[in-house]
This record gives structure tokens, C-alpha cells and sequence, in this order.
């Protein structure tokens, strides 16, 4: 059996940008996914504040820019502006496989991992599937992302962290092409929407909850969303196809790696807190650990996989644990209308650049 200097589990995000890191820093490495086809992708389009060039992707993965964000309630409104895109996440994906060394980087499909094996020294020597069929490496990563069929097993991410919950449609747009919208408030009853233009007049509206009381009947809701007077004004569904995904919003982890095994992305919660933006924060974690690993393979020691953590902490941590005392006082305000009405007060008060970094999840 072929030995790898790396297994990746999971060609998401994170595995994508790890894989394509590892390649072409000539590390001999195998990707894994269940899935039949990369591209088959539950939704297709992301908000976020990434610069994509600083990812060695082109402006044909951008959907759209946006210059500014709406937070919306009943009868009032806070433009932030800000410098964002919508991506198509499908776009983003398809760049990333073609520019995957194949010399380096071999993939496998339908590979559904469910086992990871240790030896006597506690080092792990493979990982399993369900069939039975075993992969060896010197080191393994988790990009399962919320799966985490790694990080749960070692103890890294908990058996069932709470997961915010999103379902959306692709609808008629009316409103304008550079402003995406936040909407909260009592009308979405626990939970909130946004708006993501797209080109061509369309636009994604998603309905998402981090209340896992409110998980069953989604759908039902954002139809519910759909019929209230300031949304119909702004969008309209001509079509019944509905996307969704969840992600993991607890806790905020700083613990990454055990022994040969790291784990990047949503299988550790690197998802920043604020608005769920993965990409930016999940890519940037993907080429910290590629550094170590390559160092780790290269001198044969894994002692420098633990400056992964070291370095991600110095990075995000005091970011995230800010993110999330915002989100937690986000949500708990957004389930009456006075409250909203206070805290979009709050923000007028603010210089748009404050408003604009606490949305982005970064703090200068
Ligand atoms: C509804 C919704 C809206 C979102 N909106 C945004 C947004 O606007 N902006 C933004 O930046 N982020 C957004 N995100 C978050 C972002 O999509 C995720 O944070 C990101 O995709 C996580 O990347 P990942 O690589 O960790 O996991 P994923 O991209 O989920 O990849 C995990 C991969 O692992 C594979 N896998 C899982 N289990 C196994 C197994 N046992 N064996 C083999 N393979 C396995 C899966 O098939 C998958 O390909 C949103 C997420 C959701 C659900």
C-alpha cells in the first residue's frame, strides 16, 4: 500500500486550499471525500470579506461586490458600508481543484472515512473506511468540516456542538446590485435572514437560526419571510428549489492538533462567529498549517505542528472570543423589536469603520 506524507479527509474548503498548498510545497499528499463530485455542493453562494487575491483566485469567483450591508428590521434601517464580495462557492471550488499539483496531490472519491488507528506510541499510522480499505500517512488532517469524523473521535471538537442552520432560495432581486442585506428582528422569530445579490437581477434570501427549537419547518419560514411587506418589496420566488448547510457556532476552539493528527476548518470551529464567515478565516487557517506540516515532514519531526496552534491563537483567538460576545448579544437582542431599535441606535453611534470591523469578525 502507498504511503503518503499527508491524508486529508475532506476536500471542502479547507482541504482544497491545504491540498493545493501542500502541492506545491512538493508534499506527497492524498485527499479524501465521500462525495462522488467535488462540485456537488449543497448551496452556492457565500458572503464574505475576503480579498480574493490575496488566495491566488481570480475575480471570476465573485458573484458580486458589495459596498454595503443593510442591517434591517421592521420600519428602520443601518447601511454599513464595507468592502465585500458575494462568491460562488462553486466557481471558488472548480479554481481550486485545477490548481491542485497533480504531480503532489492525488484525490480519491467515495472514500468515506469513519476510523483513525493509533499505534502503541499513540502515533496514528492510518485512517479507515467504510469498507474497510485503509490509507497511511505520516500525518493526517480533518477538513471534514461539521462532520469531524476526526476531531470528535481524539476529543478535539465535541460529539454535538450547536449548529446555526440556514436554508435559502435564489429569487428575483429588486433592490440594488452593490447592498446585501442583514435582517433581523421579532418578525423572524428567533432567528434572522439576509439578502445576497447575485448578477442578472437575482439574488439569494436565506433564513437561518441558531435556536435548535426553531431547526424544523426552516423552509415554511423563509416562505413565511417572504410574504412580509419589506421583503416583498425587494425580492420575489419563481422557484421552489431550496439550499442549506449548517455550521458550528459553539464553541470557540484553540485546539487543533494531537500527536501526527491537525484538523482545519469547520471540524474545529474555525468559522468566525459574527456572521459565519468561513472562507476567509478557514483558507487563512488551511496555509498556517500547510506551513507546519511542511516543516514537520521536511525535518521528520512533528513537534512543529503545535506552532499551527500557537500561531492560529496569536492570529484569531482574541478576534473570535470579541465575535463571539457580539453574536451572543446579537441574538439574545434581535428576538424583540425594541432592542433591535436600541442596538441599531448603538450602531449609528458608531464610526461605520467600528461597525464595519465587528461585522467582518476583525478587530484592529
Ligand atoms: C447555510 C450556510 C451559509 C454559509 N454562509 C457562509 C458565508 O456567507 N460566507 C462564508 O464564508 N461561509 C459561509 N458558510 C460557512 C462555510 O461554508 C463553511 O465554514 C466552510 O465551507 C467550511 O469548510 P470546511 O472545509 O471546514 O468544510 P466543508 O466545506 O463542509 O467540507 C467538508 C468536506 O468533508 C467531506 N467529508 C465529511 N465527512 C467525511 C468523511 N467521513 N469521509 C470523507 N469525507 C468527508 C464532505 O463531503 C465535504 O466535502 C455557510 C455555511 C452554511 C451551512
Amino acid at each position: 500500500m502507498k504511503k503518503y506524507e499527508v491524508v486529508i479527509v475532506g476536500a471542502g474548503t479547507a482541504g482544497l486550499m491545504l491540498a493545493r498548498e501542500l502541492g506545491k510545497q512538493q508534499c506527497k499528499t492524498l485527499l479524501l471525500d465521500r462525495k462522488k463530485n467535488l462540485l456537488d455542493i449543497s448551496f452556492n453562494t457565500l458572503g464574505s470579506f475576503i480579498k480574493i487575491a490575496d488566495f491566488g483566485l481570480t475575480e471570476n469567483v465573485v458573484a458580486q461586490k458589495i459596498n454595503s450591508i443593510i442591517i434591517q428590521a421592521k420600519n428602520l434601517q443601518e447601511h454599513i458600508y464595507v468592502d465585500a464580495v458575494i462568491l460562488d462557492k462553486k466557481k471558488v471550488h472548480e479554481e481550486l481543484i485545477a490548481s491542485l499539483d497533480k504531480n503532489f496531490v492525488d484525490i480519491q472519491l467515495d472514500v468515506h472515512i469513519n476510523q483513525i488507528h493509533q499505534n502503541s506510541e499513540k502515533t496514528f499510522t492510518a485512517v479507515s473506511d467504510k469498507n474497510g480499505n485503509s490509507y497511511q500517512a505520516t500525518i493526517f488532517v480533518d477538513c471534514s468540516g461539521t462532520a469531524g469524523i476526526l476531531s470528535k473521535k481524539v476529543g478535539l471538537q465535541i460529539k454535538n456542538p450547536v449548529l446555526a442552520v440556514g436554508v435559502e432560495y435564489n429569487v428575483k432581486y429588486f433592490g440594488k446590485s452593490d447592498e446585501a442585506y442583514l435582517l433581523l428582528g421579532k418578525e423572524y422569530k428567533g432567528g434572522y435572514g439576509w439578502i445576497f445579490p447575485l448578477k442578472n437581477q437575482r439574488a439569494i434570501i436565506g433564513f437561518g437560526t441558531f435556536d435548535e427549537t426553531m431547526v424544523k419547518g426552516l423552509k415554511e419560514r423563509l416562505n413565511e419571510v417572504l410574504q412580509l411587506p419589506n421583503i416583498k418589496k425587494l425580492v420575489e420566488k419563481d422557484n421552489e428549489i431550496v439550499e442549506g448547510g449548517s455550521i458550528p457556532i459553539t464553541p470557540v476552539l484553540d485546539k487543533f492538533v494531537i500527536e501526527n493528527l491537525v484538523c482545519v476548518g469547520d471540524s474545529v470551529s474555525q468559522v468566525n462567529p459574527i456572521v459565519g464567515e468561513g472562507y476567509k478565516f478557514i483558507f487563512e487557517s488551511a496555509i498556517m498549517a500547510s506551513e507546519f506540516i511542511v516543516k514537520s515532514i521536511k525535518n521528520n519531526s512533528i513537534i512543529h505542528l503545535s506552532d499551527y496552534e500557537q500561531t492560529w491563537r496569536k492570529r484569531f483567538l482574541s478576534n473570535y472570543k470579541r465575535s463571539k460576545i457580539a453574536q451572543k448579544r446579537i441574538f439574545s437582542l434581535t428576538k424583540s423589536d425594541f432592542f433591535v431599535k436600541l442596538g441599531i441606535f448603538l450602531l449609528k453611534l458608531r464610526p461605520n469603520k467600528k461597525n464595519a470591523s465587528t461585522l467582518s469578525g476583525e478587530y484592529f
